[in-house]
């Protein structure tokens, strides 16, 4: 494997920093240094109007990205902006030493806007507004996606000189939660293959490589060995073609962390190193010139944040409980399940005079509802918690991956001015 550095962090940007993406950085070193932090948040936001806001653990972003770089060494990420674009969250990546994947012209802006040079982006959508192209073209985004002839022609008109992978769907991405093979990705046959290299040889472009993704939340790594193999035909059939020798295999995103599963991401890691070691055996010699980059989104994001939502209504229906949130399914929990909300709630009493520490409490049969007037704004229900009070909070963990990012404005909630604060842990204290 040549020696390819990860991407050098800019000069501009320090993980000791004591602002990051605008916010100020509190430094928690035991547990209850992040309790008073919390608590004086809470009690910060309650002079405002009620809004949920976030916490972002800057500990935690490095024990991933640490984890990330030493079971995959030879593997250069780059960060699906898509995922989080909180700029916290970019500032600390690129601080790091991450680069970057973004998929419209502003993610592009907001990443240059760090000081990140272009070189470390890739422009990882294969179909592309012109006025995209356009943009990254301007400021030098020299490496893009594509799997369709119709892409490569509004390239050659506007982007020339931008290097291109192809994009082939995995064999099989079954175990995905979220799948992306019927949107993306052309079959890695021969037959789909060869028109697209034809079509790029034609047009004066250089295809440099190939990408794929195994689908968002993958559980099946052996779709990873499968698509590395399937690069590897494309790969063969590029250099029979036209003596086109690739450099650059882009295995996508897929990757997860779960405090409640950690060793996931190991086992994948160790998957895709036999896969690359099978496949790409000469590629992965010394002075080889193969360059191997990833795109995790959901990895790098999704256990760094914890979402605080307030309880701002309350019904009683005999046994039932029933409490409205400031935060639902409109905004960040629109990819939450009824069970995965569940699972990531936390009461926390602040109105009401429950507390944990009081031992067995009584609790009820409880639905939780967003703030909107749509009744699929319902977060959960069948879920038994303790008797809550307006003014209380639900806490939320592992809320980072495709929560603020995919909320709505609707009903006049904005998912977009939900706040974040950033503190710095010794890594292991996630909250509460
Ligand atoms: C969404 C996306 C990613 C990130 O996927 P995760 O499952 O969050 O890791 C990476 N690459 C591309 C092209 C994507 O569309």
């Amino acid at each position: 494997m040549a020696s390819c550095p990860n991407g050098t962090p800019s000069t501009l940007l320090h993980l000791d920093a004591q602002v990051m993406g605008g916010q100020r950085i509190t430094t928690v070193v035991t547990k209850e240094e992040l309790t008073e932090f919390m608590q004086s948040t809470i009690l910060k936001r309650q002079e405002f109007d009620e809004v949920p806001f976030y916490l972002m653990d800057l500990g935690v972003v490095v024990s991933l990205y640490n984890q990330m770089i030493s079971n995959l060494p030879m593997i250069h990420p780059h960060y699906a902006v898509k995922c989080n674009p909180e700029p916290a969250l970019l500032e600390a990546l690129a601080a790091l030493g991450s680069n970057f994947d973004c998929a419209s012209r502003s993610e592009i802006e907001a990443v240059l806007l760090l000081g990140v040079s272009p070189d470390r982006i890739i422009y990882a959508n294969p179909c592309k507004p012109v006025s995209h192209i356009k943009y990254a073209a301007s400021v030098g985004v020299n490496l893009t996606t594509f799997d369709s002839v119709e892409e490569l022609d509004k390239i050659r008109k506007w982007h020339p000189k931008s290097d291109l992978l192809i994009r082939i769907k995995p064999p099989d991405d079954s175990g995905a939660k979220y799948p992306l093979d019927s949107k993306y990705g052309a079959g890695h046959h021969p037959q789909e293959i060869m028109p697209l290299l034809k079509a790029a040889e034609a047009s004066g472009l250089s295809v440099v490589g190939v990408s794929f993704h195994v689908g968002s939340e993958a559980t099946n790594f052996a779709a990873f060995r499968g698509a590395i193999a399937a690069a590897k035909t494309v790969f063969d059939t590029a250099a029979r073609m036209s003596n086109n020798k690739m450099s650059v295999l882009d295995i996508g995103g897929g990757f997860s962390f779960t405090n409640s599963n950690p060793k996931l991401f190991q086992e994948a890691a160790s998957i895709i190193k036999e896969a690359l070691q099978a496949y790409f055996p000469n590629e992965l010699l010394p002075g080889s010139s193969l360059k191997v980059i990833s795109e995790p989104g959901r990895f790098f994001a999704a256990s760094a944040f914890t979402l605080y939502a307030q309880i701002i209504g309350k019904r009683v229906r005999g046994e039932l409980r029933e409490y409205w949130i400031n935060d639902g399914k409109f905004g960040s929990l629109a990819w939450v399940t009824c069970d995965e909300a569940i699972a990531k709630c936390t009461p926390l009493p602040f109105a009401s005079s429950f507390t944990t520490s009081k031992g067995l409490t009584r609790t009820y049969n409880s639905t939780v509802f967003g703030p909107t007037c749509d009744a699929f704004d319902e977060v959960f229900t069948g879920h038994k918690l303790p008797e809550l009070e307006v003014n209380d909070w639900l806490v939320f963990s592992e809320m980072g991956a495709y929560t603020t990012a995919c909320g709505t404005n609707f009903n006049g909630y904005s998912t977009a001015a939900i706040p974040t604060y950033v503190v710095r842990s010794n890594q292991t204290l996630l909250a509460i």
